[in-house]
């Protein structure tokens, strides 16, 4: 028996109880909406459809609430938040996937395993997108090591001088000036790092050719996400022991009308991908590093969600970090601590559920794979 779930003329079908999945996933794609909790979630769904309940991944048929507190805050920022999510371990804030014995800055810490890592180790092909810097706290977590967020060049020399398998076979985001500023203060750039390695970097997705087999594109600003996931999808499948990606995309909501805009794109790009992929053999996660403190305080069906926004804007134009007030919505320039949404849809999915702390995270996919620590 299946139930069949029909959004926007597509149809997908999710096997119930009756139609039991392999308990093995032969793919992971993890989904990280940077920001994107349950209060942007909500918003986003009105802001798009007018509707409570509306995205993709709300039609999810496995759900549980996240604790992102870290090893020492109950508030997380992206690298603490992702490094959870990568490695099964809590560390502090700005550490990228070290332990809790990091001194940020000062001193390093243990190197922490990642799932990316796992992948390579086991032969599968791996990546990592964004919208945002490619060495920055998020993508960075999946593929390196640092004890600090802000060393992009220490971090991005470790996607080309991996310690497991050959690194992450696609590599895809912005940045391109900032990384090379922070290379240079170690007397090396992204030139000479492709040199080295003999791995070229493209500073523009549509100057990947075809015959690329594994791209890392670097480009100075936006990322045309789902055109590189088409890239990235084609790619990576071709392994036939399988692939882990991450695509993040940027979803704060200082700007709500960015913000929300971002989180009802990133769910159209998952429903396409949803679409394409094997779910007999892929587990879909989705889920936010940290939350952000947007919530909806009024409002009507019928009316935008942001009514107001633009009004809002011009007056509040000098004043950097305003609170947002407008009829329907709140937002303070700040993460927050509560949990996040991650839901699970495939193999392996049936392990989200109830509240659960970040790290459990990493364990759901790592026993997706089965694979152990
Ligand atoms: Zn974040």
């Amino acid at each position: 028996m299946r139930t069949f779930i029909i959004l926007a003329g597509l149809i997908y079908t999710i096997p119930c109880e009756a139609e039991k999945l392999p308990s093995k996933a032969k793919n992971v794609i993890l989904f990280l909406a940077d920001a994107g909790g349950l209060g942007a979630v909500n918003a986003a769904s009105i802001h798009g459809y007018d509707k409570a309940q509306s995205l993709f991944v709300q039609s999810w048929p496995n759900i549980g609430l996240s604790d992102t507190s870290t090893a020492s805050q109950w508030v997380s920022d992206s690298a603490a938040g992702m490094s959870a999510i990568m490695t099964g371990q809590k560390t502090h804030n700005g550490v990228i996937s070290m332990g809790p014995d990091t001194a940020r800055g000062k001193q390093d810490g243990a190197r922490l395993k990642t799932l990316l890592m796992y992948a390579e180790e086991h032969g599968l092909s791996t990546g990592v997108m964004t919208n945002v810097n490619v060495a920055d706290a998020t993508p960075a977590a999946c593929y390196s090591n640092a004890n600090d967020r802000r060393k992009y060049g220490e971090i991005i020399q470790q996607a080309f001088a991996p310690k497991y398998g050959d690194g992450p076979d696609v590599l895809m985001g912005i940045g391109r000036a900032a990384i090379d500023k922070s290379l240079a203060e170690q007397g090396s750039s992204l030139d000479a790092l492709s040199q080295k390695h003999g791995r070229k970097v493209y500073a523009s997705l549509s100057d990947v050719p075809s015959s690329e087999p594994r791209p890392v594109v670097i480009q100075e600003k936006d990322m045309n996400l789902p055109a590189a996931a088409e890239q990235a999808l084609e790619r990576l499948s071709r392994n036939k022991k399988g692939y882990f990606l991450m695509i993040e995309w940027d979803a704060h909501t200082d700007n709500p009308q960015q913000g929300l805009g971002n989180l009802v794109a990133f769910d159209k790009l998952i429903r396409s991908i949803a679409g394409k992929v094997n779910m007999k053999e892929t587990l879909l996660i989705f889920t936010a590093d940290h939350s952000f403190d947007i919530s909806t305080k009024g409002g009507k069906r019928g009316e935008p969600l942001l009514a107001g926004y633009e009004e809002w804007k011009q007056k509040n134009a000098a004043q950097r970090n305003a609170v947002v007030e407008i009829p329907a919505l709140r937002v303070n320039h700040n993460h927050t601590g509560e949990e996040v949404v991650v839901a699970a849809m495939g193999p392996g999915a049936d392990k989200v559920h109830g509240f659960l702390p970040n790290t459990r995270i990493f364990e759901v996919m790592l026993e997706a794979y089965g694979w152990k620590r």
